[in-house]
């Protein structure tokens, strides 16, 4: 596993569109794991695939540094209800503010083996799960500030 460059605010991969992922390889296992252990290791949440110059439907979470989720293409396919969430990002240092999010999402995705699955979340992990999945269609949570803090 090698620690990657987390991209910053400025750069244009960050406002692109990342690909659907089409091959699952032993190139797409060592990526998530790359992302996991440079996501643990600037203590973050969540990281998305542009975050890391890689422009594919790809995004690690870990709501708590113990359970770690992994989507590959994912989908939100379902969303329900709307919480008041204080974000931050690991591309954008130093700001942090109140987005809306949706309480409850149901997430369509796959996983590094292309097995598909449904994750159902409500909370802390459905907010890490939509900021996550906005910065696969080139969205950042300073797009959607309600309230900034810093
Ligand atoms: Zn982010």
């Amino acid at each position: 596993m090698a620690r990657r460059t987390i991209v910053k605010i400025g750069e244009d991969i960050l406002r692109k569109r990342a690909k659907e992922v089409t091959v699952f390889d032993n190139g797409l296992a060592a990526l998530l794991d790359d992302m996991i252990e440079t996501m643990t290791a600037a203590d973050g949440v969540g990281l998305a695939g542009p975050q890391v110059g890689v422009l594919k439907r790809v995004a690690v979470i870990s709501p708590d540094g113990k359970n770690f989720y992994e989507f590959v293409n994912p989908v939100i396919e379902k969303s329900s209800g709307m919480q008041k969430c204080r974000e931050g990002c690991l591309s954008v240092p130093g700001v942090s503010g109140e987005v809306m999010r949706p309480k409850k999402v149901v997430v369509r995705a796959y996983d590094r083996y292309g097995n598909e699955f449904v994750l159902r979340a409500e909370g802390f992990l459905a907010d890490i799960c939509c900021h996550e999945f906005d910065h696969l269609d080139g969205v950042l949570f300073i797009d959607k500030l309600i309230k900034k803090e810093k």
